[in-house]
C-alpha cells in the first residue's frame, strides 16, 4: 500500500543537471516506493516559451527520460509520462482559467522573475503568464498530495491550492484535492549556477549535467566563482557566495571536514584549488554510476520510447477521470 499520490516533473529544455538532482530528482527516487508516482515531462509547459523552436524541445525529450532512467526512477514502480500526450490536462486548464484572475498571474513571483530573464519585456506569450495553471491541472488531475520540488516552485502549489479551494466552493462538490511541496534540504533548495548568478538552469549555460563527462565536471569545477578578493593562497577567503563551498554544503556528508575546510579557508592558507578538486572527487563519486546507468540506456532507445508511450497511456486514463468528475461538477456532463 502507498501513501498517496505523488506528481512532479521538469521541462524538456535541455538535459538534466546537478540542481535538479539534488532539488528533485534524489528526493523522487527515495518516494517512489511510497507514493503513487507521476513523473511528468513538461514538453507542453516547455513550449510556452519555445513555441518557434519545437525542435528544441522534441530533442530533449528523450534526454530527460534518460536522465530520469538513470538517476534510479523505475518505471516498475514510478509512471513516466508526457504532458502533450495528455489532452483531458488542457480542458481542465481552460476549466480553472475561468477562476483565475489576470491579475493573481501576473503576481506570481517565479513567474515574474522568469519573464524578466527571458526578457520577454512587453511580449509575454498568454500561454506562459498562465502556466501555473496549467501546473495546478497537472497536480490536479493525478490527485497529487505531494509534490517534491525545489523553492522556486512554492508558488504554484500556493496558487494550485487556491484554484483548488475555489473550484470545490464554487461548484460545492469535493472533487479536487489540496497538496503540498517536499522541499528539499535547505542548502539543495535551490543550488546557484557555477557564475554564482542566478540559480542553475537549463536555460542560462551555467549548470553542471548529470550527463557532463569526467572531464567537463572537472573543468566546470575549476571555472567555478569563488571569492574574487581571495588571490594568494595566505588570504583570508570568504566562503558566503562562494560556489566552491554553496556546492560542498549540498554535496559533502563529511560535515566535519567541511567544517574544518570553511575554518581553513576564511583563516587563509588553503587555496581554491585544494577545496575545488575535494568538491570534484565528490562530484564525481556521485555522478559515475549516474553516467554508466546512462551509458547502458542510450543503447537501447527504443525501451526508453515504450517506457514513456505505455506511461502516457496510463496516465491519460486517470486524468480523464479527473476531468470526468470536473465536468460534472461544473454540470456540462449534458449527455451521460
Ligand atoms: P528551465 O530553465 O527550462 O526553466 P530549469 O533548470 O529551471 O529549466 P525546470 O524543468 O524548470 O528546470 O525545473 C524542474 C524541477 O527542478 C523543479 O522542481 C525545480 O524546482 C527544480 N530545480 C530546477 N533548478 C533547480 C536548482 N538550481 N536547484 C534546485 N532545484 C532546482
Ligand atoms: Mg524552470
Amino acid at each position: 500500500m502507498k501513501n498517496g499520490n505523488l506528481l512532479t516533473g521538469d521541462r524538456p529544455t535541455g538535459k538534466l543537471h546537478i540542481g535538479h538532482y539534488i532539488g528533485s530528482l534524489k528526493n523522487r527516487v527515495e518516494l517512489q516506493s511510497h507514493y503513487n508516482s507521476y513523473i511528468m515531462i513538461a514538453d507542453q509547459q516547455a513550449l510556452s516559451d519555445n513555441a518557434r523552436n519545437p525542435e528544441k524541445i522534441r530533442n530533449n525529450l528523450i534526454e530527460v527520460a534518460l536522465d530520469y532512467l538513470s538517476v534510479g526512477i523505475d518505471p516498475a514502480e514510478a509512471n513516466i509520462f508526457v504532458q502533450s500526450q495528455i489532452p483531458e490536462l488542457n480542458e481542465l486548464t481552460m476549466h480553472f482559467l475561468n477562476i483565475v484572475t489576470v491579475s493573481r498571474l501576473q503576481r506570481n513571483p517565479t513567474v515574474k522573475n522568469e519573464i524578466k530573464e527571458k526578457n520577454f519585456n512587453q511580449s509575454i506569450p498568454a500561454g506562459f503568464l498562465i502556466y501555473p495553471v496549467s501546473q495546478a491541472a497537472d497536480i490536479t488531475a493525478f490527485k497529487a498530495t505531494v509534490v517534491p520540488v525545489g523553492d522556486d516552485q512554492l508558488p504554484m502549489i500556493e496558487q494550485t491550492n487556491e484554484i483548488v479551494r475555489s473550484f470545490n466552493s464554487i461548484y460545492k462538490k469535493d472533487v479536487l484535492v489540496e497538496t503540498k511541496a517536499l522541499l528539499p534540504n535547505e542548502e539543495s533548495r535551490r543550488l546557484p549556477g557555477i557564475d554564482g548568478q542566478a540559480k542553475m538552469s537549463k536555460s542560462l549555460g551555467n549548470a553542471i549535467y548529470l550527463a557532463d563527462s569526467t572531464d567537463v565536471v572537472q573543468k566546470k569545477i575549476m571555472s567555478m566563482y569563488t571569492d574574487p578578493d581571495h588571490i594568494r593562497v595566505e588570504d583570508p577567503g570568504k566562503i558566503e557566495n562562494n560556489m566552491v563551498f554553496t556546492y560542498l554544503d549540498a554535496f559533502c556528508n563529511d560535515k566535519q571536514t567541511l567544517s574544518k575546510m570553511k575554518e581553513h579557508y576564511q583563516r587563509g592558507g588553503l587555496g581554491d584549488v585544494k577545496v575545488k578538486r575535494y568538491l570534484n572527487d565528490i562530484l564525481q563519486a556521485e555522478l559515475e554510476p549516474i553516467r554508466l546507468r546512462r551509458q547502458e540506456y542510450e543503447k537501447n532507445l527504443d525501451y526508453v520510447n515504450e517506457i514513456l508511450k505505455q506511461g502516457s497511456l496510463s496516465a491519460r486514463s486517470i486524468a480523464a477521470q479527473t476531468l470526468d468528475e470536473v465536468r460534472e461538477a461544473i454540470g456540462i456532463d449534458y449527455f451521460k
